[in-house]
């Protein structure tokens, strides 16, 4: 019988763990989306959309599918589910790992107001109209209504309407990976005085913090919020060798 491991996917390195799991026939491995972007690429893996209904409803789907281990590879900022994973992790006495990548850090030439969450970017963007670059994510654009002054350029992956709060915004609808020289050009094209990012450290989206420090301009970063002390790793690596360490300790499951 194989290891059966639950990915709460959302991330890149979800996606690859899936993928490695499923070429490993020690493993059958179910990866979790929450279903919100409606242009989700699914995966050739075994896969499920859909909230579980909260941490009782997530220990009730552990313990039905007799899962051996759990694997958070949801986003930095998804406070919930990753609270959700732990509170489900104790109720069913399973194994749960978190990927936490590493936060960008703040280089030489950057010039960052680093704000505790979304809702201080606005007060850090300034009272005088800017043109506002905003990479926050469709969840989060309603903290700026506080600040309808700005000109807003708006990136989300799914086309959204632009918010009715701000009658100066409009929306481009992108996937990453971005490249340097189009983040350049973006910026460059509409004449961007200020970037407001998360700080996720994706890889995938990390030229537009390059395309900032080299043209001076200045990023509101929002940090990243607390999340529940589990046992963490940095990448997928890290998650192969807790479940190889794992399973010696459990023993090859019978059942
Ligand atoms: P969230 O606030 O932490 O979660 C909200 C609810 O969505 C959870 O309570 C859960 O519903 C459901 N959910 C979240 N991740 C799930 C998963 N992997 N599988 C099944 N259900 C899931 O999360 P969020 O910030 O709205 O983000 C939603 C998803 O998008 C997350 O998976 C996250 O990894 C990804 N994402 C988030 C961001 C971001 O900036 N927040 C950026 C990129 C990707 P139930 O309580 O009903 O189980």
């Amino acid at each position: 019988m194989s290891f059966r491991v639950l990915i709460l996917g959302g991330t890149a390195e979800g996606r690859v763990l899936s993928e490695r799991l499923a070429s490993d026939a020690r493993y059958d491995a179910l990866i979790s989306f929450a279903g919100r972007t409606e242009r989700l690429e699914r995966p050739r893996e075994n896969h499920r959309i859909g909230g579980f209904g909260g941490a009782e409803g997530l220990a009730a789907f552990v313990r039905a599918s007799g899962f051996h281990a759990l694997v958070d590879a949801t986003h930095a900022f998804a406070e919930r589910i990753s609270a959700n994973a732990a509170v489900a992790a104790r109720l069913t006495r399973t194994p749960l790992v978190r990927i936490e990548r590493a936060a960008w850090p703040k280089l030489s030439g950057d010039r960052w107001t680093i704000v505790a969450n979304v809702n201080e970017a606005p007060a850090a963007i300034g009272d005088a109209p800017r043109r506002v670059f905003l990479t926050i994510g469709r969840t989060a654009i309603d903290a700026f209504a506080v600040a309808p002054q700005h000109r807003y350029w708006i990136r989300t992956v799914d086309p959204i309407e632009p918010p009715k709060a701000l009658p100066r915004a409009e929306v481009i609808a992108a996937r990453g990976p971005f490249s340097l020289s189009d983040e350049m050009a973006l910026l460059e094209g509409h004449r961007i005085e200020i970037l407001v990012s998360k700080n996720s450290g994706t890889p995938a989206t990390y030229a537009k913090i390059e395309a900032a420090r080299a043209l001076g301009l200045p990023v509101v970063m929002v940090q990243r919020p607390a999340l529940p002390e589990v046992t963490q790793v940095g990448d997928v690596e890290g998650v192969l060798s807790w479940l190889e360490k794992l399973r010696a300790e459990l023993g090859t499951p019978s059942s």
